[in-house]
């Protein structure tokens, strides 16, 4: 029973917000504790008896001035996470949020040390998050699988022992490593050895990059890092030579509209450097990073690029294709994909007022 989107365009035409809900997706860039839902985070911290911010309203919590405090509510929630079955809530929760806007296919990053550091162990939280992944599979047909992200505000020492972590508990469900946190005083370079070790194990390798810092940084993620694909990467746009490179190889941008135009960029999507990157060629998919969080959704993001970026249906069926390209999955899932994706969305596309 994938795509709760259905029911409404059956039976006719639908304008372009409903026919971006219906798009079938895959999502390459969402964040667990990000997903959660605020009564969700309270009901959690009741639970454990977990002290939260006043509020009045649970989505109370869920306003803050600027990416610090808003990190900072991100750590305090996970505090609220606790036993396997917590984990199993949460990945089910958001898939099923995600099956209701037809994503198909998630690869959703988690961070192991925050939740290590409120004395959970790893394996509780993978295997927890692997139930709800598997519930949600055979209650709504998403797919999904895990990316452990490094706090790149914590040490480069804490990264190696997260990935030796990793490598001691291995899941075939946990195909990667990517990185996050705040990016401006914490470069990507301190963290090639957890890269490396990573790299060498075969997992895959991404990193949330020049989200708010300098251009260079892709280069490193790219070239010191092995990063198979950049996340964010807005800054980009500040070195032709770079945003040429990126082109030539066909690097795949992860990039979320919503989230950065409120933390970055004055609020303005209007002039979000996404377009400019869309212009210029750069390979992105569009997603929606923390919905609740940034009170989004991940149609929502489609519908603000739409109305704000001035794409059209080739521009979201160009971002589709990329996102399949993007995955961590074999050729034959993603030519499968392809075809199956770009039937279904040319099917919609034809019922657009
Ligand atoms: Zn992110």
């Amino acid at each position: 029973m994938r795509g709760g989107a259905r029911a409404f365009w059956e039976n006719g035409a639908m304008d372009m917000p409903e026919f971006l809900h219906a798009i079938p997706k895959v999502s390459l860039h969402l964040h667990l504790m990000g997903s959660v839902q605020a009564r969700t985070v309270v009901d959690l911290a009741t639970k454990h008896g977990v002290p939260l911010p006043e509020y009045d309203e649970p989505e109370d919590l869920y306003d803050y001035p600027d990416i610090y405090k808003f990190l900072h509510m991100y750590d305090n929630s996970a505090l609220a996470v606790i036993d396997r079955e917590d984990f199993h809530r949460l990945a089910y929760e958001t898939l099923t949020d995600a099956a209701a806007h037809n994503v198909r296919y998630r690869e959703m990053f988690f961070n192991p040390t925050t939740h290590m550091a409120a004395g959970v162990s790893y394996e509780t939280a993978v295997d927890g998050l692997i139930d709800g992944m598997r519930d949600a599979q055979t209650d709504h047909g998403i797919e999904c699988r895990l990316i452990a992200a490094v706090n790149r505000m914590e040490t480069p020492e804490l990264a190696v022992t997260m990935v030796e972590t990793m490598l001691e508990h291995p899941r075939d469900e946990v195909i990667g490593i990517g990185m996050d946190y705040a990016e401006a005083e914490f470069p990507p370079e301190r963290f090639w050895k957890a890269y490396r070790m990573a790299g060498d194990a075969g997992l895959h390798l991404t990193a949330h990059s020049s989200e708010d810092a300098p251009p260079r940084n892709i280069e490193t993620c790219l070239d010191l890092l092995g990063c198979e694909r950049i996340d964010h990467g807005y800054h980009v746009v500040e070195s032709e030579a770079i945003m040429q490179r990126c082109v030539d190889e066909q690097v795949i941008f992860t990039c979320t509209p919503v989230s950065t135009a409120w933390v970055y960029f004055g609020n303005d999507l209007d002039n979000h450097p996404i377009k400019t990157m869309a212009a210029r060629g750069i390979k992105l998919m569009l997603d929606c990073d923390d919905p609740p969080m940034f009170k989004t959704d991940p149609s929502k993001d489609y519908v603000l690029a739409y109305e704000h970026m001035g794409f059209g249906v080739s521009d979201f069926r160009r971002f589709m294709l990329n996102g399949i390209d993007g995955c961590w999955v074999t050729d034959d899932t993603k030519a499968r994909w392809r075809s199956e994706f770009t039937a279904e969305f040319d099917a919609l596309a034809a019922k657009i007022d």
